[in-house]
């Protein structure tokens, strides 16, 4: 009896899948966005602890350095949205916003760009000569572009339009000069010899995420039930930090960027899988609500500080190194005053007194004018008849301020002598 032949099993053609994201062109995207934005926040007085001027830019309005409860609330609120970052999103700050990855990355694709075209110009060139023409250009591409950089960040601590007058003239005699020209140089040799080693080694935020994460902090994890990983090696070719992501989510040098997620879901594509790696969330902390509680503190601390904010600050106090004087038949007491105006346009303060009869202020102008940001100490007095109460008489100081209309109305007191001999 004739058995059947065993048929040959069927082929079921793969059917390849296009993964549904991709996170280099995202990233990238947004290092594009992290850069104007860097450049733009001193340029547009967004941000800027001006050391000239003594002034912290914050959101376009000028702080002055003794205005402390504000300067102090704004960089608890940063400092904890720093804080916060780390603990739910890991190190993506590192892979997608920090400046150190974003311009390290930037220079080794510089480096790639400029060996490529070098090979294809000079293709008739010996293979060192080439490699040295290639690195030359691409260093003072380093250099050039450390310039620009260095500009910048130094922007955040001195006015840029100064800044560039004081580039100009290549001074480096004052301390912005000597700064930007530091700057320049480590600029220049953090780009070109260190880049990511220094994520992996001296950053202190990487540490700092060590200590914040917690099981609900976002990781990229290497997850493969099945065993179907091929062994292709792309996802540790295509990784920045030198890592393979398969050993362990937990690793340090890890940034988060995602490339080896995209690797992954393209080589397992084609085999009709998906990837084998992803982001994933763990389980909610209890840490994090303590931090959404500081956060919305300080948020909130900031927001009243801001609202209370005086565009015209006003100190006055009595000079009692001498109680009276005694001058053109009336007898006179000394204040001393400082005025800030903290807007940028001019400002006006008028001086008046109530409850002290027949009392008139000694003033050189008043209203007093500033300017924008302008500062003003001085003294003025009041003079008042020999018939005023005998001893102390209290009176309060009110002073207006415009733009604004601002009236406030100060305690204060007369010294008058004792005795009609006082005099
Ligand atoms: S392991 Fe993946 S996510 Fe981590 S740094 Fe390397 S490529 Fe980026
Ligand atoms: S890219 Fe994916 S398939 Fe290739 S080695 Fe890495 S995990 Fe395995």
């Amino acid at each position: 009896m004739n058995t059947p032949a065993a048929r040959p099993p069927k082929i079921v053609p793969l059917t390849p899948i296009e993964p549904s994201v991709h996170f280099h062109p995202i990233r990238k995207s947004v290092h594009a966005a992290c850069f104007a934005i860097f450049v733009a926040l001193p340029f547009f007085d967004v941000m800027r602890f001006d050391i000239p001027r003594q002034r912290f830019y914050f959101a376009g309005q000028a702080l002055w350095i003794n205005e402390f409860g504000i300067i102090f609330f704004a960089l608890m609120f940063l400092m904890f949205v720093v804080v916060g970052a780390a603990m739910l999103y890991g190190r993506i700050y590192c892979g997608y916003l920090c400046p150190q990855m974003i311009f390290s990355e930037a220079s080794v694709s510089a480096q790639r760009a400029i060996g490529r075209l070098v090979e294809r110009r000079f293709g008739f060139v010996r293979g060192a000569a080439r490699q040295r023409v290639s690195a030359a250009l691409w260093l003072l591409a380093v250099a050039l572009a450390s310039v620009g950089l260095a500009f910048v960040f130094i922007s955040y601590f001195v006015e840029p339009r100064d800044l560039f007058q004081r580039l100009a003239h290549l001074d480096m005699r004052t301390a912005a000069g000597v700064a930007g020209g530091a700057t320049t140089i480590v600029t220049f040799l953090d780009f070109a010899f260190v880049r990511q080693r220094f994520c992996t080694t001296v950053c202190p935020y990487g540490y700092l995420q060590g200590m914040l994460a917690d099981d609900g902090t976002l990781l990229v994890k290497y997850d493969d039930p099945d065993r179907i990983c091929i062994e292709c090696g792309k996802c540790v070719r295509v990784c920045e930090m030198a890592i393979d992501i398969r050993d362990s989510p937990d690793q340090i040098e890890c940034i988060h960027c995602g490339d080896c997620i995209d690797a992954c879901a393209d080589i397992m594509g084609r085999l009709g899988r998906p990837g084998l790696i992803h982001y994933t969330w763990g389980r909610q902390g209890a840490k994090r609500l303590v931090f959404v509680f500081v956060l919305l503190f300080y948020a909130s601390g900031l927001a009243v500080a801001m609202s209370m904010r005086q565009p015209v600050l006003v100190k006055i106090a009595p000079d009692r190194s001498k109680l009276y004087w005694v001058e053109e038949g009336a007898i006179r007491n000394h204040f001393r005053m400082t005025l800030a105006n903290r807007t940028p346009t001019n400002a006006f303060v008028t001086l008046s007194i109530d409850g002290l009869n027949g009392a008139r202020l000694v003033v050189p102008e008043n209203p007093i004018r500033l300017a924008g940001g302008q500062e003003w100490r001085g003294e003025f007095a009041i003079a008042a008849p020999p018939t005023l109460g005998r001893g102390v008489n209290p009176f309060r100081l009110v002073t207006r301020t415009d733009p604004g209309g601002t009236e406030d109305r100060q305690s204060m007191t007369f010294v008058m002598p004792a005795t009609p001999e006082g005099r």
